[in-house]
Parts: structure tokens; C-alpha cells; sequence
């Protein structure tokens, strides 16, 4: 069984457009139990559209397209597949009123060029797009499916889940028991990772693999096999082996966990954030419902913001500098008694590639967590460039609160 992925267009073979839809087709697939064979991209080229389905759909048991389903001059793919296959194109009763009925839900006539859209070949059978104007279609020649879907990546990826997989799986049987464990590990290099997971822990039905998400390890475990059982033992054997440094499973993120930990108990946060500039807070705002818990949070880059916002003494400063500890905890009990909340995160520190100094050299970062039980200050010294540096400190900052929430 080969099943292959066509990608069609200028745009991302000129380096304009990045081709996410071959990684979110591959994705979806796998989940399904199917691997992709080959992924490949074309430019909008009919001739070579056309020789290229030829050739994949002689080797192959399926065939997923995107792009150039459009109303535009440049999209060309019904034409390319029609000349494929020696089929015509005819204009599509079914498809017609697709397009038709998408206008009128939008309250807009319908641009003549549109009706380009619903010229498809022959004996195609039609998918609809809800998302868009670009219908999809089906071809199936010698007993190969050919599935032509828009490249708008979202209604590709519409067209994909409640057309694409079912008719997939009607004809196809998937190879690979799909059974996989994500996780999420936060403040263990690799290396040290892999050392805690010897391949002779876990049976030889559960292959692991390690992934960099920065600044997330993750840690994957599959199966090929029904072993539904063996892929939960191996998850345990995981996360007691690293304990504390697992942060999230499966989907979820770090900020996802530390948003959950918040909502359940029940309290409140403030912020007070200088080199991550805010981070935090959209890390956590990024969460629907975070009004719960986050009552504010303030960037104070400048000695002045610390002093006005905060309360930080001139003097303190003066003496011992915005990168502090003494700073830290100002930071965090100042935002935490003007925002009267249960707990306050603040960070302070250098993150580069300038400012830093022989004491202090960049990436030097203090953090503090101010509870109701008091406030406690961390000196970290991290590594990587300015971008490395804040994510680090954002996620250290979300770890240490998660920690604390659930006593990790
Ligand atoms: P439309 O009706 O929008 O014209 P279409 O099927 O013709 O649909 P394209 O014209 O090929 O689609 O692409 C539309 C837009 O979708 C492109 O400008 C590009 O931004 C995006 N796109 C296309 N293919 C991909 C891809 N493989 N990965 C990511 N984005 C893509
Ligand atoms: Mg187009």
C-alpha cells in the first residue's frame, strides 16, 4: 500500500508560503493508521500535474492533492487532472450549486470567475466545501482514489476530516495500529532523558522516540501492534522514572496544565514581568477563562516602571540592580499587594545578546513566587540566544507555579 501527498503551487516551491498542509495531512493520516509514502510539490504547471498523477496513481493505492482548485488563472489542477486521466471537463449541476449556495450564506453575488470552480472532470465525484468556494472531487482510476481538496489550509483540513478520511477508510484498510503517547518532559537535557529510559525497560512492542519542542522535550511512545495495554504500562514506566519533570501529556501544554492547576484551586495570579516582556501573561491568556485567576500583569522593563508600579526602592536599584534577587521579590510582593492576589510570579533577568557582565553575564535571570506562605526567589542561568532565554524564563516561571500548585 503507497499512499502519496501532491502539493500544487508557485508559492511553495518559491519559498512565499511554507507547506503546512503535507505535515497536517501526514499528521491526521497517521492517526488514522497510514503512512504517506511519498510528498511531493509541483508547481502550477498542468503538464507536470498531469505526468505526476499519472506516475503515483500507476504505483499507488491513494492519492491526496492540494491546491489550485481556484477561481484564479494560476489554478489549474482540474485541468491537469482531466488531461491525466483522458477525462473532460464539464461543469458540475452538484458543484454549481455548492458555490451558489456558499455566496448567498454570505449575503454576496457570486463573481463570475467562480463558476470556473465547478468545472471538473467527468464522472468525478464531488466534494463539498463548507469552508470555501473551491469544491473538491474524487477520481478513481484503476481502482486508485485521487482526492483533489483546496490548498486554503483550512479547508483543506475541513475537506480532509468529514470527506476525505471516511471515503479513505472505505477503501482502505490502515496498516498501523495507531496507538501513541506523547510526553512532555520541561528542565532534563536529552541526554539525561534518554539515560532514565533504557530501551530495556520497556517491551519490544513500544518504540521511543525523543523530540525537541523547544524548550519541551518530547518523549513518544508507538506501538504497531493491538498492545493498547503495553503503551499504558511504558506511559507509567515514563512518568515515574521522570517525575516531577513531566508537565504535560498527550495535547496538552504546559500553560494548558498551569491554567487547569489555577481554575481548580480556585485562586488568583498577578504578574510582574521585565526581560520575558509579557510573555507569561499571553502564555496564560492565551487559555479561554484565564479572567478566573489572572488579575493583571505588568511589564516593567524600565528602573522607573519597577519603582513606579511596583514600589522598588531607587536605592535598591541603585545597589544591587534590576537583575536581583532583592529586585525579584520586590517585583513579585509589590504586583502581589496592589493586585491583592493569592500568588504573584515576577522575573527579572538579562536576556541578551547585550547587557550582560562578568557578575551577570546574559541569561542570567532571578525569578520569584510569591505565596500566601511567603516568597521565594530563583537565580537561573540559562543558555541561548535572547529568544531561548525569555522562553525559558517564561516556562520556568509556569513550571515553578505548577509545581507549587500541585505539589510536585
Ligand atoms: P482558492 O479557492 O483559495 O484559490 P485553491 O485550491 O486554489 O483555493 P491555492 O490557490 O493553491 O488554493 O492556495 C490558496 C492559498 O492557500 C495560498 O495562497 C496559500 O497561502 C495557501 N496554501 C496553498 N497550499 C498550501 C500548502 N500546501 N501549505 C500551506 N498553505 C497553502
Ligand atoms: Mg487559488
Amino acid at each position: 500500500m503507497k499512499i502519496a501527498v501532491v502539493t500544487i503551487g508557485d508559492e511553495l516551491l518559491n519559498g512565499e508560503v511554507v507547506d503546512t498542509n503535507t505535515a497536517l495531512i501526514a499528521r491526521a493520516l497517521r492517526c488514522e493508521g497510514y503512512v504517506i509514502d511519498q510528498a511531493i510539490t509541483l508547481p502550477d504547471q498542468p503538464q507536470e500535474i498531469a505526468t505526476t498523477l499519472q506516475v503515483l496513481n500507476k504505483q499507488g493505492s491513494a492519492v491526496l492533492v492540494s491546491g489550485g482548485l481556484g477561481p484564479t488563472r494560476d489554478d489549474l489542477t482540474a485541468r491537469a487532472a482531466a488531461q491525466a486521466f483522458h477525462l473532460t471537463l464539464s461543469l458540475n449541476e452538484l458543484a454549481l450549486r455548492q458555490i451558489e449556495a456558499f455566496f448567498d450564506k454570505a449575503g454576496k453575488p457570486m463573481p463570475p470567475g467562480n463558476e470556473k470552480q465547478a468545472l471538473i472532470p467527468h464522472k468525478a465525484q464531488v466534494m463539498e466545501n463548507r469552508c470555501g468556494t473551491a469544491p473538491g472531487f474524487i477520481i478513481t482510476h484503476n481502482r486508485c482514489p485521487l482526492f483533489f481538496m483546496p490548498g486554503v489550509p483550512h479547508e483543506m483540513e475541513a475537506m480532509l476530516h468529514q470527506q476525505v478520511i471516511p471515503a479513505l477508510r472505505r477503501q482502505l484498510a490502515p496498516t498501523l495500529f495507531c496507538g501513541e503517547r506523547v510526553v512532555k518532559v520541561f528542565g532534563l537535557p536529552e541526554s539525561d532523558i534518554e539515560r532514565q529510559l533504557p530501551a530495556s525497560l520497556f517491551p519490544d512492542s513500544v518504540a521511543l522516540s525523543f523530540r525537541l519542542e523547544y524548550p519541551l522535550v518530547l518523549v513518544k511512545l508507538n506501538t504497531s501492534g493491538k498492545q493498547e495495554s503495553d503503551l499504558d504500562d511504558a506511559e507509567r514506566l515514563v512518568c515515574e522514572r521522570l517525575r516531577h519533570h513531566v508537565v504535560a501529556r498527550g495535547n496538552q501544554t504546559l500553560p494548558q496544565v498551569v491554567h487547569q492547576l489555577l481554575c481548580n484551586a480556585e485562586v488568583t495570579l498577578s504578574l510582574a514581568e521585565s526581560c520575558t516582556g509579557g510573555m507569561i501573561a499571553t502564555l496564560l491568556t492565551d487559555q479561554a477563562g484565564s479572567s478566573a485567576y489572572l488579575e493583571r500583569g505588568a511589564v516593567t522593563y524600565a528602573n522607573s516602571a519597577k519603582h513606579d508600579w511596583l514600589g522598588i526602592p531607587n536605592e535598591l536599584l541603585l545597589k544591587k540592580g534590576a537583575v536581583s534577587a532583592e529586585c525579584a521579590r520586590g517585583m513579585a510582593n509589590g504586583i502581589r499587594q496592589r493586585a491583592r492576589t493569592d500568588y504573584a510570579l515576577a522575573v527579572t533577568g538579562i536576556a541578551g545578546p547585550g547587557g550582560g557582565t562578568a557578575e551577570k553575564p546574559c541569561g542570567t535571570v532571578f525569578i520569584a513566587l510569591a505565596t500566601p506562605q511567603g516568597t521565594d526567589i530563583r537565580e537561573c542561568h540559562f543558555s541561548g540566544d535572547r529568544a531561548q532565554v525569555r522562553t525559558k524564563t517564561a516556562y520556568t516561571a509556569l513550571d515553578w507555579l505548577r509545581r507549587t500548585l500541585s505539589g510536585d
